[in-house]
């Protein structure tokens, strides 16, 4: 069933993906995907004005996408967001329409290259991708458009190099996000795919500090501040504490317990740690820090 959260409805609009991404944590169940008439009447009966589409399964899948976009704006809704791998937008016409009608576009890409992105999602569309972010840009939406980047041993060390090509292909977007993976869904555990956060840290600070050189904004998220010495300000928890919103989303698991993070200056701005990645690598290297949240800079763009 669609669930509600920070205001706004997430919902399922397809029963499957296009893609089979080795670290997609939610795989789509289609007996979770409600009928469309059944959030409609929870929009008119909640007064909801803003829907994220793809909380699970492929929205632009779904052969119906832009006729639900109509009926939920029938029902009521104003703001649409949607989280996305883009693949099907590159058929221009359903861009064309999308880049109308969707207020936010939330692009899953993992990877730059052609053949780590098949590695991944097991789908030679890297082109089909690519294709959809430039009809993004030709339709006007780059203003409206994220990229979130999972970080994961697939990719770590081509981070840097995404980095370029993000400046040199899409400057104008509103952000890169650089997720660290869970090991969650499809993991089960693989640490090939989970790197630990101490390798993970150097690539990950050094495509941030690229970003920000060739003028996009980058953040990063779920990812521990103790090992992003420098550059906390680039934590999206740490953004989100700093202006005044509960720094983890609604839908993650618990922390961990853990020792170094009791005592940390930074606990409260911090993804900290969790269970699924403590099965992985453990929790030792974890250090709390004695960092004044308050001595961080601001980054300025
Ligand atoms: S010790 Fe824990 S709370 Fe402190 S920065 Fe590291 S993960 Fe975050």
């Amino acid at each position: 069933m669609a669930d509600k959260a920070n205001n706004q409805l997430n919902i399922s609009a397809a029963a499957g993906c296009n893609l089979h991404c080795v670290y997609c944590k939610s795989p789509v169940d289609a007996a979770k995907m409600p009928p469309l008439a059944d959030i409609c009447a929870q929009v008119r009966a909640q007064r909801i004005k803003t829907v994220c589409l793809g909380c699970s399964g492929e929205a632009t899948a779904n052969p119906d996408f832009l006729k639900w976009l109509g009926t939920l704006r029938n029902a009521g809704v104003e703001r649409f967001t949607l989280s996305t791998n883009a693949v099907a937008l590159s058929d221009a016409k359903l861009c064309r329409e999308a880049a109308r009608a969707i207020d936010f576009f939330a692009v899953n890409l993992p990877s730059h290259r052609p053949e780590i992105y098949a590695a991944i999602t097991g789908a030679d569309k890297f082109a089909d991708a690519f294709c959809a972010l430039k009809n993004l840009k030709k339709y006007g939406a780059l203003g409206k458009l994220s990229i979130a980047h999972i970080v994961s041993g697939c990719n770590l060390g081509a981070l840097p190099d995404f980095a370029d090509w993000a400046a040199k292909n899409f400057k104008g977007l509103l952000f890169v996000n650089l997720v660290f993976v869970h090991n969650a869904g499809r993991v089960r555990d693989n640490a090939a795919i989970v790197p630990k956060y101490s390798e993970a840290a150097v690539f990950i600070k050094l495509a941030l500090a690229k970003l920000k050189l060739g003028g996009i904004k980058g953040v990063v998220q779920h990812f521990p501040l103790c090992h992003l010495n420098g550059y906390e300000a680039f934590s999206l928890e740490f953004q989100r504490r700093r202006d005044g919103q509960p720094p983890v989303e609604q839908d993650m698991p618990p922390r961990a317990r853990c020792a170094a993070c009791k005592k940390c200056t930074l606990a409260a701005s911090c993804y900290g740690a969790r269970e699924d990645y403590k099965r992985i690598h453990g929790l030792r290297e974890l250090k709390a820090s004695s960092l004044d949240p308050a001595s961080v800079p601001e980054l300025l763009y």
